[in-house]
């Protein structure tokens, strides 16, 4: 992603496009004057930076009023695993450590305080860590695998169909959380998907230290991630390395893929 400055007014921006953002997502966040142009992957891919300047130029020709002063680019690769155990050699694995993150979309915030809370309260003999993950938290991971295996199967048509849905149903209730929320939770369709196909996307690892963990495997380039970038992207391009050797820093390179 790119971090800015910016006079634009505070704004949230969701953006699902299968050529900008392969298998997952891009937004646009501006809070006080500080915004963040970020595009994930979810398909391994070289020279991932062209993603990023094809996005930051989608936002520039949507955003005519978004004046960027770019300060910093940044950026990480991820990795989503499911454990056979949460505390292992009397340590308690919690939030991103312990494989909570929602494997679609990759979010684990709230995972993070979720397993923190329930990890304390096995330490102060209050209740089973372990029981208890299992019990409140493996299933709304397990439909998350659901989701990604569901969402590798789309594209821009599905993708379309979803935002539309959501934009008018955020308009209707004047709130886009519920419209959302609903695919996070646990039904009956996505158990069915768990068990027949979702399960199946993972590999069984042992790590270093010994733990059991069910990987999911970095899926491989698509035929339609193979393009060429627009003329307002490479514009992009160019613009940032102007600012690089003005100082802008980045935190990642396409030689770390
Ligand atoms: C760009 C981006 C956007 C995201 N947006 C969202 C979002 O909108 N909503 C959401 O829910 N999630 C989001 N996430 C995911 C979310 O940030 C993580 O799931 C969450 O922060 C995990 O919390 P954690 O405490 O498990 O791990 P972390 O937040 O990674 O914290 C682990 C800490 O441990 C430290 N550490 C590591 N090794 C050691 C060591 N050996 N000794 C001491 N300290 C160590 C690290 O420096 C780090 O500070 C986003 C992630 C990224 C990268």
């Amino acid at each position: 992603g790119e971090i800015f400055t910016t006079d634009h007014p505070d704004h949230v921006a969701l953006h699902l496009d299968d050529k900008l953002a392969p298998g997952a997502y891009a937004y646009l966040i501006v809070i006080d004057g500080v915004g963040l142009i970020c595009t994930c992957l979810w398909r391994k891919q070289k020279k991932s930076e062209r993603f990023l300047n094809e996005t930051i130029a989608f936002y520039d020709e949507n955003y005519p009023g978004l004046r960027k002063e770019s300060i910093k680019r940044v950026g990480g690769k991820g990795d989503f695993s499911l454990p056979e155990s949460y505390i292992h050699d009397g340590r308690y694995f919690v939030g991103e450590a312990g494989g909570m993150q929602d494997f679609m979309w990759g979010f684990g915030m709230r995972y993070a305080i979720t397993s923190g809370v329930l990890a304390a309260n096995d330490i102060l003999g209050k209740m089973d860590y372990e029981s208890e993950l299992k019990k409140r938290v493996l299933p709304t991971i397990r439909t998350s695998i659901s989701n990604r295996w569901l969402l590798n199967r789309v594209g821009d048509r599905t993708f379309k169909k979803i935002c539309m849905n959501w934009y008018k149903d955020q308009q209707k209730r004047q709130d886009g959380l519920p419209y959302i929320a609903k695919l996070f939770r646990p039904d009956w369709k996505r158990k069915v998907v768990f068990s027949l196909f979702g399960r199946r996307m993972l590999q069984k690892k042992v790590l270093e230290n010994g733990r059991v963990v069910h990987r999911l495997p970095f899926r491989g380039a698509l035929p339609r991630d193979n393009w060429q970038p627009s003329q307002a992207a490479v514009a992009v391009g160019e613009k940032w390395r102007v600012t690089r050797r003005g100082g802008g820093t980045t935190s990642f390179s396409d030689e770390e893929e």
